[in-house]
């Protein structure tokens, strides 16, 4: 079981973390989550969370005083200390794999223009970035990858699609997928995917695949390319007719 605290002035944010997939994996044990607000632990008699910045500019700044008690609340359970922020090195998939391996993580959320340094450095937090724009808050962020991590724990996907041959994880884009009906609203359903030819069908599908992510994502395919020289007879025929188009 992986345990997870979250640590957010803002605990109602996490609401969505209760459904599907995730909801599930909690009730199945095999994640759990505490969520702890920093501003219970606030020893101001207003509950007060963040103050001026020293040196002056705009904007509050998370105090230490309740994220450090927060924290130390939290005793051996806290495990490695990760903290939202857009200075952070930008999520990815090696990342995703890293926190999903880990027994227990947490996630600490800032608001305002963030958090007091001494708490960065007092408990040696990782800064994470889920992408190069600026959040009003940590929750969505902390959201993502938190969700992102723990569909790779095993069980957590159980009856479901397996992660290695989804997007990114198989170094590629994943081809295009179609349910009922065959045909709506003068939209066919391609041809090959009703042959019940299977060899064709994973044909098919892998050439769509390195087509998505050729016109996509050129610094994938440039990647797959180079590693992957030898696919297998046919593979490599549909691999030299993709590298020959556009
Ligand atoms: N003043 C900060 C700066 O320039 O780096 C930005 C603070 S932002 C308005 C408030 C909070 O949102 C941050 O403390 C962080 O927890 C979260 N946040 C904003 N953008 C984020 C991103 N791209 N990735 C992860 N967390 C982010």
């Amino acid at each position: 079981m992986m345990k997870i605290s979250i640590l957010s002035i803002f605990p109602e944010m996490f609401t969505p973390l209760k459904e599907s997939i995730i909801g599930r994996a909690i009730e199945k044990n095999l994640i759990k989550i505490d969520i702890v607000n920093p501003r219970d632990f606030s020893t101001n008699k207003h509950k007060k969370v963040d103050d001026y910045s020293f040196g002056g500019g705009p904007g509050m700044v998370m105090m230490p005083q309740p994220i450090f008690d927060a924290i130390d609340s939290l005793g051996d359970e806290k495990g490695k200390i990760f903290y939202m922020s857009p200075r952070g090195k930008v999520l990815n998939e090696e990342k995703v794999r890293e926190i999903a391996a880990l027994d227990k993580a947490t996630f600490l959320c800032g608001h305002y223009e963030g958090i007091d340094q001494r708490i960065i450095e007092h408990y040696d937090m990782e800064e994470i970035s889920i992408g190069d724009y600026v959040l009003t808050g940590g929750e969505l962020a902390a959201m993502v990858v938190i969700d992102s991590a723990c569909r790779l724990i095993p069980g957590v996907l159980a009856g479901e699609s397996s992660a290695d041959e989804e997007s990114i994880y198989s170094g590629l884009l994943e081809f295009p997928q179609y349910t009922q009906p065959r045909d709506f609203r003068d939209e066919k359903v391609p041809e090959v995917l009703l042959s019940g030819n299977h060899k064709l069908i994973e044909l098919w599908r892998f050439e769509q695949s390195l087509l998505i992510t050729k016109r996509e994502r050129p610094d994938l395919f440039e990647k797959y390319v180079e590693t992957h020289k030898n696919l297998g007879k046919e593979k490599n025929k549909v691999m030299e007719k993709v590298l020959k188009m556009m």
